[in-house]
């Protein structure tokens, strides 16, 4: 079933796994096993000879269950191959570290993860790695910053927390043309939205923490690709480094898996529902939601985002005082930082604070992000509860204020 040609629905119920060939279970079993009996002819013993598919040897370099997860992801991404990891922090820095050296550049754009903004601004550099800091919705900027020295360009898009988007395939044009390499992290638009690899980026990132596990009760990461380009990574990132993820969090995702795209439908129609009455509430003063025609960078949302997704960012009138209170005054909307699970989650995450520890950026970057988020937006995860029962929540809150 790896790759298989049917639709998203169907892959996410089927790629990667069937019945047990064994035991007969219709359900994958979960292979606790450290360590396998290897087939005669396998090279399994450097982590620059492993095969995945050609059997298994010790656990750090692969396992049945974890595998099923990998030829599901790669399935649902179009993709070769997937590698999968303990987080997704650990996705994306087992790319940076594989794919990096000193002496290289790399362009990322200013507004992602914060976990990855402060590993590019601390630990790269600790490295040697040279870091060129841009706004990727800014074309021009892209291409100005990316030089012969320049490996790989990484964005997020949309973007953490402003749901600013980068435009794809033309960013991927930029890098190819400087030999560089794009790499995606598209944990908010998700595969049932975007798909990075067929409009030319080279890597896309997961935090499968997030709605592709979806229920919030697992960390694990992702990171699909060309196999040829994936095996180093394998190689250097979890055989090497150890950011596996194990067999059980393996079989909770794929689990999760089975009703992902059912799920972003309705993350999708409750988040449209909820942005367009947040926009016409008299207590609110500006709302980004790629769907919505306001969002400044909505044609582009049509052009590349199947799904609009279940995140949706505002500011109140009031700012962070209003904010904070409104917070406060939520039922069944819990206040609490992550997303993309079933249950609504909402944060308010503070521009200063952002500023000060993860994304510091120059004061024109610092400007014009400032003309998105202001002191701060309130970050809300659209959850899988009635659309009705939260538009009540966030109005009888709204009216505290
Ligand atoms: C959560 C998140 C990450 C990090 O993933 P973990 O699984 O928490 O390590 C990376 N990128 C984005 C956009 C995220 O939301």
């Amino acid at each position: 079933m790896k790759n298989s040609r049917h639709r998203d629905a169907t892959k996410a119920l089927h790629a990667g796994e069937g019945v047990d060939p064994v035991t007969g279970a219709t359900a994958t079993p979960i292979v606790a096993s450290a360590t396998f009996v290897p087939p005669e002819d396998a090279k399994i013993f450097s982590a620059y000879e492993y095969d995945p598919d050609k059997g298994y040897s010790y656990i750090r370099w692969g396992s049945p269950t974890v595998r099923a997860l990998e030829e599901k992801l790669a399935a649902l991404e179009d993709a070769e191959d997937c590698v999968v990891f303990a987080s997704g922090m650990a996705a994306a820095t087992g790319l940076f570290l594989q794919k990096l050296k000193a002496g290289d550049h790399m362009v990322s754009a200013n507004v992602c993860y914060p976990g990855v903004a402060e590993f590019a601004h601390d630990t790269l550099a600790k490295f040697g790695v040279e870091v060129s800091y841009v706004d990727a919705s800014d074309l021009a900027e892209v291409r100005r910053a990316v030089g012969n020295k320049t490996r790989l360009v990484f964005v997020d898009t949309p973007a953490n927390p402003i749901l600013r988007l980068a435009d794809i395939a033309e960013i991927a044009a930029i890098a190819h043309r400087a030999g560089a390499e794009l790499a995606v992290d598209s944990t908010f638009a998700t595969p049932a939205a975007t798909k990075p690899l067929a409009l030319g980026a080279d890597y896309v990132i997961h935090s499968l923490t997030k709605f592709l596990n979806g229920h919030g009760d697992v960390l694990g990461g992702a990171l699909a690709g060309a196999k040829a380009k994936l095996k180093p990574v394998r190689g250097e990132a979890l055989v090497h480094l150890g950011a596996n993820l194990g067999p059980f969090e393996a079989w909770l995702v794929l689990r999760g898996l089975q009703t992902f795209p059912a799920r972003m439908h309705f993350h999708q129609e409750n988040a449209r529902h909820l942005a367009q009455f947040l926009e016409h509430h008299p207590k609110v003063e500006r709302v980004f939601y790629p769907g919505l025609e306001s969002h400044p960078q909505h044609a582009l949302a049509k052009k590349q985002m199947k799904n609009f997704g279940g995140m949706v960012s505002f500011r109140l009138k009031g700012g962070e005082g209003a904010a904070k209170k409104m917070l406060q005054r939520l039922g069944i909307i819990t206040n609490a930082v992550s997303l993309g699970k079933t249950k609504s989650l909402i944060y308010f995450i503070s521009t200063a604070e952002l500023q000060k520890h993860s994304f510091r950026m120059d004061e024109n970057h610092l400007a014009r992000y400032r003309e998105w988020a202001g002191e701060g937006v309130i970050r809300f995860s659209v959850g899988l509860e009635d659309r009705e029962d939260l538009r009540e929540d966030l109005a009888q809150a709204l009216d505290a204020v």
